[in-house]
C-alpha cells in the first residue's frame, strides 16, 4: 500500500523550529485557492496566517500568476554580476519610489535573514570607510526578531532566540530593553531617557541600531508608540549611530501604512524588506540604504560592498514583486484599496477578538492594522489548538502564548467574518478544553 504523505514526511523531512520527530504532524496541503488552503483530504481551511505575513493578495492571484508565467517564458534567471535586466531595475526604481524618502540604493537578496545580514555589513563597512573601525556592534531591542542566520540571530532577543545554545559563535551585541507596550502609550519619557543614556554609553562601539518599527513580530507580537520610533531616530542622529529599520514583517501595508516608519514620519539609514515583497510567491528580499551610506561604503578601502548572492536579482522573483507592487499602487486594481481593506480587517478583528479579553485564560488582546493577537496566560498546546482550528475551518499557527492572525488584505466580507468568528470560537473552545483537562 502507498504510504501517506504524512508518513513519508515524518520519515525524511525537517520542518521550521521543529523536532525531527514532532508530536503534532503537519497538515498536507494539496492546493490553494484565494484565501483557502485545500488539504489533501479535500478539507478547505481559511488561512489566517498569510503564510507567515507574505501572501497579502491571497493565493493564486491571476495577475501574479500571469506575471510569473510571462517572465519564465522569457528568462527565469541570469547571474547579476556584470549583467542587469528590466525586472530588477524596475523593482529597484519602484522600491525607491514607494519607501520613505532618502533611501536611494537597493541591494536585492534572497531572504529576509540575508537582508538583515546585508544591513549589518553595510553599517560596519560604513564606519570602516570613515576610519572608525571600532564602531562594529549593533544595538538591538529585547523581544526583537530579525532572522535565523548567525548574524541576524545575534540581534534577536537573547532569551527567545536561545543564544545560550550558540555561546561563543554569536557576536555579542548591545541589547536595550524593549519599548513599553501600546501603540497609543503616551508615557514614554522615562524610556527615551533610558535609551539616550544607553546610546551615549555605547556610541564609540555602535555601528547601528536595528529595530522592527512599531510592531515587534516573531519576538512577541508587541506594538509600540510611533513617538518612540521618532525619538530613536533623533537619538541615533545625535549619537552618530545608523538606524536600520527591519520592515520585513511590517512592510507593504500590514500595519495600515505602506511602511511602519510612516507612522513616525521617519526615514531610516538602512531598510530591510522581504516577506510580502513578492506577494508571497517566492523568496525575495531587499536592503535599501541612503546615498550617503552607499557612497561612503564605495569610497572606502574595499571600494565595493562585500556581498553578492548567487541568485541576486532573480528575474522571476523580481517580475512577481513588480506585479505585487503594481497591484498595491495602481488604481485600476481593486487591491489598490489595500488601506480600506486593512482598516476593515482591523474593525473586524476588534469586534470579534476584543470580547475575548474578558475570558479567563486570556491575558491580553491587541489589534493593529491587519494584525490581531490574543495572548493567553499559558503557552498553547499546539496539537490541541491545531485540531480545534481545523474543526472550525481555519488555519492558525500560534507560538508560545500567542494566538494571532494576519489575514490576506482582500479577505473581506463573509470570508473575513468567518475567519474572525472561527478564531474567537476556537480560542474559547481551547480554553474550555484546557479547563476540563486540568
Ligand atoms: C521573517 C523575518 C525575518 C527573516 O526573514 P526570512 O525570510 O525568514 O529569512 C527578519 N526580520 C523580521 C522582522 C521578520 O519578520
Amino acid at each position: 500500500m502507498n504510504r501517506s504523505i504524512i508518513e513519508r514526511d515524518q520519515d525524511y523531512v525537517w520542518h521550521p523550529y521543529s523536532s525531527s520527530k514532532p508530536s503534532t504532524p503537519p497538515l498536507a496541503v494539496a492546493s490553494t485557492n484565494k484565501h483557502e488552503l485545500i488539504l489533501s483530504d479535500g478539507t478547505a481551511l481559511i488561512d489566517g496566517m498569510s503564510s507567515w505575513w507574505c501572501t497579502i493578495h491571497g493565493y493564486n492571484h491571476p495577475e501574479l500568476n500571469r506575471a510569473a508565467k510571462e517572465q519564465i517564458d522569457s528568462m527565469s534567471h541570469v547571474m547579476f554580476g556584470g549583467l542587469t535586466h528590466e525586472p530588477a531595475v524596475m523593482l529597484c526604481e519602484r522600491l525607491v519610489a514607494i519607501t520613505p524618502d532618502g533611501l536611494d540604493r537597493v541591494f536585492i537578496v534572497d531572504s529576509g535573514s540575508v537582508a538583515v545580514e546585508v544591513a549589518m555589513k553595510m553599517a560596519m563597512q560604513y564606519w570602516q570607510a570613515l576610519n572608525q573601525p571600532n564602531k562594529r556592534k549593533v544595538i538591538s531591542l529585547r523581544r526583537g526578531y530579525h532572522g535565523d542566520t548567525l548574524g541576524a540571530m545575534s540581534v534577536c532577543d537573547p532569551v527567545t532566540g536561545m543564544h545560550s545554545l550558540f555561546e561563543g559563535s554569536l557576536t555579542k551585541q548591545i541589547f536595550v530593553d524593549e519599548p513599553p507596550m501600546g501603540f497609543n502609550e503616551q508615557n514614554i519619557r522615562f524610556y527615551v531617557d533610558y535609551l539616550d543614556q544607553q546610546l551615549s554609553q555605547h556610541k564609540h562601539e555602535a555601528a547601528a541600531f536595528i529595530l522592527e518599527p512599531i510592531v515587534q513580530g516573531a519576538g512577541g507580537m508587541r506594538f509600540y508608540s510611533p513617538a518612540i520610533l521618532k525619538a530613536i531616530r533623533e537619538l541615533c542622529d545625535r549619537h552618530d549611530i545608523l538606524l536600520i529599520a527591519d520592515e520585513i514583517a511590517t512592510g507593504f501595508g500590514r500595519t495600515g501604512k505602506l511602511f511602519a516608519c510612516e507612522w513616525a514620519d521617519i526615514s531610516p539609514d538602512i531598510l530591510c524588506l522581504g516577506k510580502a515583497l513578492t506577494g508571497g510567491y517566492m523568496s525575495l528580499a531587499a536592503t535599501l540604504c541612503t546615498k550617503q551610506v552607499a557612497d561612503t561604503i564605495s569610497s572606502g578601502e574595499a571600494g565595493c560592498f562585500m556581498h553578492g548572492p548567487t541568485f541576486m536579482g532573480n528575474p522571476l522573483a523580481c517580475a512577481v514583486a513588480n506585479m505585487s507592487i503594481e497591484l498595491l499602487s495602481n488604481s485600476k486594481h481593486s487591491e489598490s484599496n489595500w488601506q480600506q481593506n486593512v482598516a476593515s480587517i482591523e474593525r473586524a478583528l476588534v469586534d470579534h477578538l476584543m470580547p475575548l479579553s474578558e475570558v479567563s485564560g486570556v491575558q491580553d488582546v491587541r489589534v493593529l492594522g491587519a494584525i490581531g493577537v490574543v495572548e493567553l496566560d499559558a503557552p498553547v498546546d499546539m496539537g490541541v489548538i491545531q485540531a480545534i482550528c481545523t474543526k472550525h475551518g481555519i488555519w492558525l499557527r500560534p507560538f508560545g502564548k500567542l494566538v494571532y492572525t494576519m489575514p490576506h488584505f482582500n479577505c473581506q466580507g463573509k470570508d473575513l467574518t468567518r475567519l474572525c468568528t472561527a478564531m474567537a470560537n476556537a480560542i474559547d473552545d481551547y480554553l474550555k478544553e484546557d479547563i476540563e483537562v486540568n
